[in-house]
């Protein structure tokens, strides 16, 4: 397990947005050594579709952290900078992230936080996050007993849009699809879980669910399988933000 450095992250977006955007810092998890700053970023401010995307809830899960990187490096927003305001959340978990380990510091899942009435300051700062709703939510994870890529898709409306499916299509030049008919004891189809369940009954919230309450449109938890090499995972993600953000304008209401 390489030693990961949540320092160079941080240099690495700086560097990346060269006076675009806004990059905010919005509370610190103290460590021993030093405070590790909880890290906002917005490019497009004001632009009429929103979306969040998140990386690192997990600290094990690097891929997605990657992703946000090499998003803004190759500055990928350009495209589509018209339409969207982008608020990026590079990595969630900073401690988890150095340590390579799923939880936090205080070895807690911060994914399995958000209906909990006193929350850690790695919730908290997603909390202030989603405030506001937006169109589309995207959360980068990798699931380490995966062979393929899938993704969780929650809609608010009476039909599912076809967007999770059309990211699908497009990930699977990439990436191969995980085929299983049960993930994670949800009925999956061609790596498309939308059968969820509904937010009440569940005992705990991760924080897609809580997105989804909040009123955000669309929410998709998108997972890697680390089996396959980084670069191909990152490419992975990248595509399904780009299909995202293709379809995400088009038929949003
Ligand atoms: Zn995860």
């Amino acid at each position: 397990m390489p030693t990961r450095n949540f320092n160079s992250v941080v240099t690495r977006i700086k560097a990346s947005l060269n006076r675009v955007g806004e990059l905010n810092e919005l509370g610190t998890i103290p460590g021993e050594e030093k405070d590790y700053p909880l890290i906002q970023v917005v490019i497009g401010k004001g632009n009429p579709h929103r979306i969040l995307i998140s990386g690192g809830i997990h600290g094990d899960e690097p891929a997605g952290v990657e992703t946000i990187c090499a998003f803004l490096e190759n500055k990928l927003y350009k495209n589509f900078i018209k339409n969207w305001e982008f608020t990026l959340l590079p990595c969630i978990n900073p401690t988890g992230f150095e340590t390579g380990t799923r939880n936090n510091r205080d070895d807690i899942d911060l994914n399995r936080m958000f209906r909990e009435a006193k929350v850690p300051r790695e919730v908290e700062f997603v909390k202030s996050v989603l405030e506001q709703p937006y169109d589309l939510d995207l959360e980068l994870h990798e699931d380490v007993d995966s062979p393929g890529y899938y993704l969780y898709q929650k809609d608010h409306g009476p039909v599912l849009s076809s967007l999770g499916r059309d990211i699908l299509n497009e990930v699977a030049a990439i990436h191969p699809i995980n085929p299983a008919e049960d993930i994670e004891g949800i009925e999956a189809d061609r790596g498309l879980l939308s059968r969820l369940s509904e937010p009440d009954e569940m005992e705990w919230w991760p924080m897609a669910i809580y997105a989804f309450k909040q009123g955000c449109s669309r929410v998709f938890t998108l997972e890697t399988s680390p089996a396959l090499p980084m670069d191909i995972r990152v490419k992975a993600h990248l595509k399904a933000i780009q299909a995202a953000l293709e379809g995400g304008s088009v038929n949003s209401q």
